[in-house]
Formats: structure tokens, sequence, C-alpha cells
């Protein structure tokens, strides 16, 4: 991961470029540039040989103007709070650009999951909920899982607060197991989403998606549906890679094959190898010959010095952050058309508010009500984000930012500056 980028002055960046689109004075979004709340907090941790460790945590909420703050949690060892603070302004975007009733936040622990035990970790993820509490809840803040943090770690949350109350509140977070409130379909929905608007962006080029050839970074939650949902459309897969490196096949790679190696080698592509696929290195992958590349890993992967070796023509953003400033402006000049963050991946926040409104009315839709509704909702958002891309001649992600901020600066007009 490249380090030298605050995500945080990025994000700044775009907003000001969108807003001057749109034409706004200062005053209209002077408030949006900033988090509304940021709490960092210290974790003790007993280990499991008696040690106490501290570990740092934190919580920004970004925006709470058209909702409640809403945004996952994640789990890793370079986190800093100028990523955390990005991550969770981008969740108040993405609520706006899909229309759901939500702001934005984000969280995180500076730690690397895989070197605790599952003890260690739920000790960590309970005593982390407890430091936080004060600021969550189902009508306030609403935490989700996010790298490295899965059904699980959200059911010891949703236990933690439940135990706190006196009684349960499924609402508290979203991404829990389906047999304490979790939701069909919210495992699978970000990867859905960006099958889904992966399909949007080829239909208005008129490019069929059979045999359309694609790069994907990343096999996790997001990267993996992707690569299984796409190979089931006839789409191509040349290219995957994860943390250990990546495979290449120019023919196209064997998806099930490698879901099964997956499975089998606790989620490690390392030593995969089957006829005909070439290893190669992540920054090979995202300068693969390919179509469309996706990445769904993490922020700051294509920067500005592999930027002018890009293959691909498309680049739909899985991950939150992908595209640095200065690389995004070398693809754009190269006419590499991309699908913004915000709006790519929102499949799994709009699952999200499904899980939340199933969670506080009490009641439990079908899994084909939610995937029917999820793609509703994205491709009535490409749609919209495409009429800006034409009316004002910007890119999806200028577009895409305008649309969410027109949303906000009205919502922070209607309601006005307190007191
Ligand atoms: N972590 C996911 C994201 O970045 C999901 C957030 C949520 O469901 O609240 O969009």
């Amino acid at each position: 991961m490249a380090n030298n980028y605050n995500p945080y002055d990025n994000m700044l960046q775009v907003l000001e470029t969108a807003a001057q689109k749109l034409g706004l004075s200062r005053n209209d979004y002077e408030a949006i540039k900033y988090p509304e709340r940021e709490l960092k907090v210290s974790i003790p941790v007993k280990m499991d040989n008696g040690d106490i460790r501290v570990f740092e945590g934190y919580r920004v909420q970004h925006s709470s103007s058209r909702g409640p703050c809403k945004g996952g949690i994640r789990y890793h060892e370079e986190v800093d709070i100028d990523e955390v603070k990005a991550l969770a302004a981008w969740m108040t975007f993405k609520c706006a650009v899909v229309n759901l009733p939500y702001g934005g936040a984000k969280g995180a622990v500076k730690v690397d999951p895989k070197k605790l035990s599952r003890g260690e970790l739920e000790r960590l993820t309970r005593r982390f909920t407890t430091s936080i509490l004060p600021i969550i809840g189902p009508e306030k803040d609403i935490p989700a899982p996010d790298v490295n943090t899965d059904a699980e770690i959200m059911g010891w949350i949703m236990d933690t607060y439940s135990m706190l109350h006196g009684y349960a509140v499924p609402g508290v977070v979203t991404g829990k197991s389906i047999d304490i409130g979790g939701s069909l379909g919210r495992a699978e929905a970000t990867g859905r989403g960006v099958s889904v608007v992966t399909g949007e962006l080829l239909k208005h080029f008129n490019i069929p998606e059979k045999g359309t050839r694609v790069a994907i970074q990343g096999m996790g939650n997001v990267g993996g549906v992707t690569a299984r949902l796409l190979y089931e459309q006839g789409y191509k897969i040349v290219g995957v890679s994860d943390v250990s490196g990546g495979v290449y096949k120019a023919d196209g790679l064997d998806i099930p094959d490698i879901q099964a190696y997956l499975d089998a080698h606790k989620k490690t592509l390392e030593g995969y190898s089957a006829a005909g696929v070439k290893k190669i290195s992540n920054t090979e992958l995202l300068t693969s010959d390919c179509d469309v590349l996706i990445p769904c890993a993490l922020q700051n992967q294509i920067t500005e010095d592999i930027a002018g070796s890009v293959k691909a023509k498309y680049i739909v953003e899985g991950a939150n952050g992908p595209t640095t400033v200065e690389a995004d402006a070398v693809l754009s000049k190269k006419g590499i058309i991309i699908l913004p963050d915000i709006l790519a991946n929102a499949g799994g926040v709009i699952v999200s508010y499904f899980e939340w409104v199933q969670n506080i009315q009490e009641l439990t839709w079908e899994e084909s009500q939610i995937n029917d509704t999820l793609k509703k909702i994205l491709i009535r958002s490409f749609g919209q984000v495409l009429e800006i891309v034409k009316e004002h001649q910007v890119t999806f992600r200028i577009a895409a930012y305008m649309l969410a901020i027109s949303k906000l600066a009205k919502a922070k007009k209607i309601r006005g500056v307190f007191p």
C-alpha cells in the first residue's frame, strides 16, 4: 500500500471540483469538508499468554445530515485517522448517491487480526464496542463489516451492545449472521452490486458481457463474489490476485477451481497452479491486458506511477479509494472510464439498509425481494449519474460526487445551522 498519499486530502480535492461544477457557494458545502465527530480510543486486551496489550481504535462520524451515520469497521495494521476520516466521508457520499436515508461513518482498529487468536479477537472487539458505545446505536450510528471484519465479529458487537442494554438490539450493526437478525443477500451484496454496475456500464457502451476480459484485484468478500458472478454471466476472468500475488490466463481462469483452492488453503492464492496459468505480481495484475479492471482490495493501489501502464479501458472500483487523484487524472487523459467506488461498491450498504429496516420493523424479507430491490436501486443510481456525465461533460467520479453533494447541500440548507 502506498502510504505517501493522504486519502482525506484526495477526497477534499474531488469534493471541491464537484462543488464548483455544481456552482455551489462556499457556504453551501463548507461544513461537508469536516467530520462531525472523531473518537479515538485505547483498547486494552488480555492476551492468551496473560500479557496486556493496548490497541488503538477509531470511530469517525462524518455526517448525520440525511439520517443516522452508517459505515463499516476495519481491522488493519496500517490504518490511521486520515484513512478513517476519508472512509467516513465516502460513506456519506455513497449513501447519498444511492439515496439511502443515512449519513456516513467508519471505524477501525490498528491491528493485524491474523496475528490474534479468535479469543483475543473477541475480547478486542467487545472492549472496542464498549469504548464506542456512547456514540453508536440503531438510531445514531450503525457499524458493519469492512476489511478483515466479518459476520462473527458483528455478532460480538451486537451481543456486547445488547447485554449492556438488557435486551436484544439487532439493529445496532448490519452484516450479522442470519440467525441473529442478519439479512439474506447481505454477504454477497457488495460483489453483486459491482457485477450489476459493470453490466450497466458495458450496456451503455454497447459491449457484450460474454467474452469481456476482466482482471480483479482481491479475492476476499468483494472480489471473490464479483469474480464468481461475472464468471457465471459469461465474462472471461483473465486475472485475479490477493495479498500473496496474482494469476493470469489470457483464455480465462477457471474461477470455480480457484474458489475451491481458496476454500482449501485458508483463503490464500499462494501456491495455486493450473495449466496455462501464469504467476504475476499485484502491480502486473493492475497493468495486465484486460478490458475491465476491478480493484477490490485497499485504497491507493492505482497510483500515478502505474496509471500510465494500465491497459484496461474501464475500471470499476470495488474497493474504497483504490485510485489516487493523480492517477485518476492520468487515466482520464488516456480515455479510461472509471466507475467510482461511491457508486460501484454501494451494494453492501444498500443491503445493510435492508437489514436495518428489517431489524427495526421486526420483519424479514425474501432473498429475491432483496436482490431485485438492490438491482433496481443501483440501475436507477447509475442512470442518474450517467445523466450528469452527459449534461456536464464530466467523469463518472465527478458526476457521482455532484449527485451526492447536491443532496447533502440541500439537506444541510433545509435543516439550517444549529443554534
Ligand atoms: N464497509 C462497506 C462499505 O464500505 C459496507 C458499509 C455498511 O454496510 O454499512 O461500503
